[in-house]
C-alpha cells in the first residue's frame, strides 16, 4: 500500500515543524519525517524578540509562553574596541528576546504540528526517492509513500536539496567549539547574551533555562590545533583572550560540565531554493554566520514564506535572495567594524568577501 500526501517534510527542526503547521492550516495533507526519536540537545538557544509575531501567526505563542524559556534583556558586545556596548531590548516593540530550552522549543512545535493533523513519523528517514507524473515516491523502512511536494528541512545536511539545488557556495570554514559551564552556587543569573571578538575569531556566551551557561568560540577550521589538543585546558587558556566572558565565569565560580565539542558553523547557500515539486527551508537552503544569532528565527521566517509560495503566494526564490543579500551586508558590516586584528587571517578573509 502506498500512503499519499500533498507535502512530505524531511526534518522536524524549527523549519520543518513551522512549515508543516502552516501547510496543514491551509488544508494540505502533510507528513513530517524526523530521523531522531525525541529531540536531542542542539546548539542554538537565542531567539530574538522578532520571533514573537512569527510564533503568534503560527498559533505557537501560548504554548511557547507556558514553557519556561529564559527572557533575555539584550546583548552585550565587546567588538571593535575595549568598551562593552549594550543593545537593550527595552526599546524593541516585540519585547524581550529569549534563551530557549531548545529541546522543549522543538518538541512543542512538533506537538502543535500533530495537533494540526500533520502525520508525524519520528525515528524515520525517507530514502530511495523516485519521481514520476504522479509526484515523488520514496521509502521509509518497508513502507512506500507518495507526495506532490518534497519539503527539505533536514538542516545543514540538506538531504534532498543536495541533489536538486545546484552548486553550493560556501562562504567560509567556520567552526564553533563549545563547552557548557555551571556556577557553583547558582548565582549566575545574567540572561544577556555576551559577544567578544579576539585575534582569530570571536566568543559568545548565553545562560540557558537549566542554569547551564554555553560558552562558544568561533574560528576557522584551519586556525585550530589538532582536534585531540582541544581540551578543557585549551579552552581555559583561550578564554584568557576574553574579558567580559572570563570575568563572568570567574565571578560565579563556573566550572565546565562538558568536554569541548566542535560543530560546523560555516555560512553558505545553494543556488536554487525551490523547484516545481520541491522546496528547501531553513539551514537546508542557506546557513548564516552564528554571529547573527538568527538561525532559528530565519527558519521560521522562511517557513512562513514557503507556505505562501506553495499555496499560490509570492515567489520564494526571490524572498530568499533578499534574505541572503541582507545577511551578506550585515556580515560585512559586523566584520569590518572590528579593525584591531585586521592583519589576522580570520578577519582578513571576512573583509574580502
Ligand atoms: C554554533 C552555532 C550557534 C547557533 N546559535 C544560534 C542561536 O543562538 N539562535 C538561533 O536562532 N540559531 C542559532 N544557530 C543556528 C540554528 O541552530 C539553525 O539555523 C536552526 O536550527 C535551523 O533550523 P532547521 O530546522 O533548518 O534545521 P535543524 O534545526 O538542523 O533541523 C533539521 C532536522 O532535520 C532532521 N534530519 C536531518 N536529516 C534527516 C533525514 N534524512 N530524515 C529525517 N530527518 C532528518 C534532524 O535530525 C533535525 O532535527 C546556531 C548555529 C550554530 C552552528
Amino acid at each position: 500500500m502506498i500512503r499519499s500526501f500533498d507535502a512530505a517534510i524531511i526534518g522536524g527542526g524549527p523549519a520543518g515543524s513551522a512549515t508543516a503547521v502552516g501547510l496543514a492550516k491551509r488544508g494540505l495533507k502533510v507528513a513530517l519525517f524526523e530521523k531522531n526519536l525525541g529531540t536531542p540537545w542542539k546548539i542554538g538557544e537565542s531567539l530574538p524578540p522578532e520571533a514573537r509575531p512569527l510564533l503568534q501567526k503560527l498559533g505557537a505563542w501560548e504554548r511557547f509562553c507556558k514553557d519556561e524559556h529564559l527572557s533575555s534583556s539584550g546583548i552585550v558586545s565587546q567588538w571593535g574596541g575595549h568598551n562593552p556596548v549594550e543593545k537593550d531590548y527595552i526599546f524593541n516593540p516585540n519585547g524581550s528576546g529569549w534563551h530557549v530550552d531548545r529541546s522543549r522549543f522543538e518538541s512543542n512545535l512538533l506537538e502543535l504540528a500533530q495537533h494540526c493533523s500533520v502525520a508525524i513519523f519520528q525515528g524515520k528517514e525517507p530514502e530511495k526517492f523516485d519521481f514520476s507524473n504522479s509526484g515523488h515516491s520514496f521509502s521509509v523502512g518497508a513502507e512506500r509513500f507518495q507526495s506532490d511536494w518534497i519539503v527539505d528541512c533536514s538542516g545543514r545536511k540538506a538531504q534532498f536539496a543536495t541533489s536538486v539545488s545546484g552548486p553550493y557556495q560556501k562562504l567560509d570554514a567556520m567552526v564553533s567549539i563549545f563547552v557548557l559551564f555551571r556556577s557553583k552556587d547558582k548565582s549566575d543569573v545574567d540572561a544577556r547574551t555576551f559577544v567578544e571578538s579576539c585575534e582569530d575569531g570571536w566568543w559568545y556566551s548565553a545562560l540557558m533555562p537549566s542554569g547551564v551557561r554555553i560558552v562558544a568560540y568561533q574560528t576557522d577550521q584551519d586556525l585550530l590545533p589538532e582536534q585531540e589538543s582541544i581540551t578543557n585546558n585549551w579552552i581555559d587558556l583561550k578564554l584568557e583572550q576574553t574579558s567580559k566572558i572570563s570575568n563572568l565565569l570567574s565571578q560565579h565560580s563556573c566550572k565546565a560540565v562538558s568536554a569541548p565539542r566542535i560543530v560546523s558553523a560555516h555560512a553558505g547557500r545553494f543556488d536554487c531554493f525551490v523547484g516545481k515539486t520541491w522546496i528547501s527551508v531553513g539551514d537546508s537552503a542557506m546557513t548564516f554566520d552564528p554571529l547573527s544569532g538568527l538561525g532559528s528565527y530565519k527558519a521560521l521566517l522562511m517557513a512562513s514564506a514557503a507556505v505562501e509560495h506553495l499555496t499560490g503566494g509570492p515567489d520564494y526564490q526571490q524572498f530568499c535572495e533578499q534574505l541572503w543579500t541582507n545577511f551578506l551586508e550585515q556580515r560585512l558590516s559586523y566584520y569590518e567594524s572590528e579593525k584591531r586584528w585586521h592583519k589576522h587571517a580570520f578577519w582578513k578573509r571576512r573583509r574580502l568577501k
